[in-house]
This record gives C-alpha cells, structure tokens and sequence, in this order.
C-alpha cells in the first residue's frame, strides 16, 4: 500500500477536531509514556500541551542528546537555478513573479564551490525550481559530476523526479532528497499551486515513496507553515514519516520547519504560527519519534536559533543566499525568500560551541557508507 492510499482514509476536519479536543491528561499521558504513537503526538501539538512547554523541552533536550550528543550539522544551500514553470503563491521564484532568471551555468558551479568551500563546508544543498526542459535530469547529472568531487554529502530540493531519475542520479553522488508537500491540505494545496507541474497533489505527495524504492539514504519530510492549520499539516507530516521508516527503514528521514517568508509579490500567512508554536512542535517531534533529525534554516531569527538549538534540532544552515549564484557574487538576480540569521557560518559555529555544541560540517562519508 503506498501512502497515497493510507492518507486516502484520513479526513482533515476529523483529524483536526481530535487534535483540539486533546485535554491536558492526554498530554501528560504522552509525555509520561515510554514510547508515543500518533494519538500522543496529536496531544504534544494540541492547544492543551501550551502549558507544559518548559516539560516537554526539558525531555526533549534530553532525548535528543542521548540519540545525537552534542553535535549540530552544517549544510549550506546553492541555488542553481531560479527558472520555474509553477505558480505557488508563496515563492519569489513563481513564474508569475517578473524578475530575472538565470540558471548557472558549469563555470559559474565551479566558482560556487570555490566560495563554498571557503566557508568550512563539506554538505551541499542544492535548490532550483522547476522547469524541466532547462534544469532537468541531464542537468543535474553535469551538476553532480562537478559537485560530487569536493563534497561529501549531497541534499537535493528541486522538483520531484521519477524513480529511475532518482536511481540514476544516486551513483553520482545523490545522499538526500528534501521534497516538502507544503500542505496536506488537499484544496488548499490547489489554490496554492494552480499552474505547472506542482498543481499534482499526488504526485508530489508520492515522491517520497518514489524515494523509498529508489533506495536514497535519507528523505527529508516538512510543510510550509502558515497555509493551513499547522497542527493538522504537522500531523500528517508525522503520518507520513511513520508510514516511510516502517515500509523504507534502512532510509533516514529528517523533518524540516519552514515558516512563510517575505518575498517578491509576497503572501500573507492564512496562519499565524508563533515562536513558542514552532518550539512546541520541534519538542514534540523529537518525543515522538527520537531519531528523525531536526532542521532549522536560516529563515528564523539570529534569537530564535541561538535558543532552540538545545531543544531537538539537529542541523542548521548559516551564511545561506537563496538566489542562484549569490556566494559568488550575483546581486542581480533575486532571492526565493529574505533570509534572517545573516551570521557567517564562522559565527554561527562560535555560538554553537559556546553553548557546549560540537558544529559538524560532514555526517557522512562515502568511505563508510559505501554510496
Ligand atoms: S516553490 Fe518551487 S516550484 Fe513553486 S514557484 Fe517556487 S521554485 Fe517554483
């Protein structure tokens, strides 16, 4: 059964209704548990679990340390291209936004990873959006063979790809695919997405399965807060990542927590998702499951950063540009969303270690993973 098929069974106003009836003995039931299932996390992100915020930081500090030690992943993104076929409502990069387009081209990669490098790192995360003709499979081979070479972790965001464009591109290099389904909200997601290839809810919604067979190392789940209730899409998210490591177990999974951003022909959040939200679902995601990793951008604020990391989150980026050739120097083409943390990845790395946190700028190498 793919998920397509399990997600068909679940209505979201039921789901909904069940998270906001959880009562505070549902929440201290799920904190006191040895192991929590989906009930209990429905309870951790309820309205009921505001009150034991400091509660269930405290357990969640704890079981992340125990499952990563003091450690936080570096990964940095490069945008090689902003060309894009879809309207999403949401992103500068929509085909309705008129701004300039580029895509690099092996020169311009090249002086990328010369910039890249520079800054310490060693996992690359690389971004465009989706116009096949242009940025698509044959495009990414030529990029993974530049890349590949002088990084030792890989992560892809770009449009979903077939299973065999997946399985051809995991030999040159692909460790990671980050394919967020923005909302499980089926109609939502049309008024979000109403032209190009990304208007295909299941398509989407059936990459990670895609994935799964492929065989990646590691898929990378999350939805954009602030289009639908994000209890609800977070509770499917968790659905869904339960659904992937019990059929696809040897692939890791991380979660990430993207919160809508200004940019160009901006969007205002249907919404609102607060910062002791955000913090309560990052609790609740590590108590619920203690070994998916945690991922915080560089959309959150140098504050907000500096004090979740002790929370649950297992990875960050820093000194990220979001337009393609931006380490390099390109300020004529414009970002996908405004960044916030503007820090270095040198200071980024300071703060770490001054909150007793080790900044590990590889977790992975091809001389034990065998990739
Ligand atoms: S979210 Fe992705 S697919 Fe949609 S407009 Fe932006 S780059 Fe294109």
């Amino acid at each position: 059964m793919s998920f397509s098929e399990i997600f068909r069974n679940y209505n979201w106003d039921d789901i909904k209704s069940r998270i906001y009836s959880k009562t505070s003995q549902d929440v201290e039931n799920a904190i006191s548990k040895p192991q929590r299932n989906l009930e209990d996390f429905m309870a951790l992100i309820s309205p009921a679990a505001a009150p034991y915020l400091e509660q269930m930081a405290q357990l969640s500090h704890k079981l992340t340390q125990k499952r990563f030690g003091k450690t936080i992943q570096m990964y940095i993104p490069m945008y090689l291209s902003n060309e894009c076929q879809n309207i999403c409502t949401y992103c500068g990069f929509s085909l309705d936004n008129k701004i300039p387009r580029r895509t690099l081209t092996e020169k311009e990669i090249l002086s990328e990873i010369t910039h890249i490098k520079a800054m310490g790192y060693d996992h690359i995360l690389l971004v465009t959006g989706e116009a096949n003709k242009t940025v698509g499979l044959e495009y990414f081979k030529k990029a993974f063979r530049l890349i590949n070479p002088s990084f030792s972790h890989i992560s892809l965001e770009v449009q979903p790809l077939d299973q065999h464009e997946y399985e051809e591109l995991i030999p040159l290099g692909l460790n990671t695919v980050l394919v967020y389904q923005e909302t499980y909200h089926q109609e939502d997601y049309k008024k979000h997405h109403p032209k190009g290839k990304k208007s295909n809810f299941d398509y989407r919604l059936e990459t990670p399965d895609r994935l799964g067979r492929a065989g990646i190392h590691k898929i990378g789940l999350g939805v954009l807060f602030g289009l639908e209730d994000w209890r609800t899409d977070s509770f499917f998210t968790a659905l869904h990542l339960q659904y992937l490591e019990r059929k696809y177990w040897k692939t890791k999974y991380s979660i990430s927590f993207p919160r809508l951003r200004p940019h160009a022909g901006g969007l205002t959040p249907k919404v609102e998702m607060t910062d002791r939200e955000l913090v309560q679902l990052i609790c609740a995601y590590r108590i619920f499951n203690e070994e998916v990793e945690l991922s915080l951008s560089t959309r959150e604020s140098n504050k907000f950063r500096d004090n979740v990391i002790k929370l649950g989150i297992t990875s960050i980026s820093a000194g990220s540009k979001t337009n393609p050739g931006g380490y390099a120097n390109a300020p004529e083409s414009l970002e996908q969303f405004e960044i916030d943390d503007q820090r270095s990845p040198a200071q980024i790395a300071e703060m770490l270690t001054r909150q007793g946190y080790e900044p590990v700028w590889k977790d992975w190498d091809r001389a034990y993973g065998g990739g």
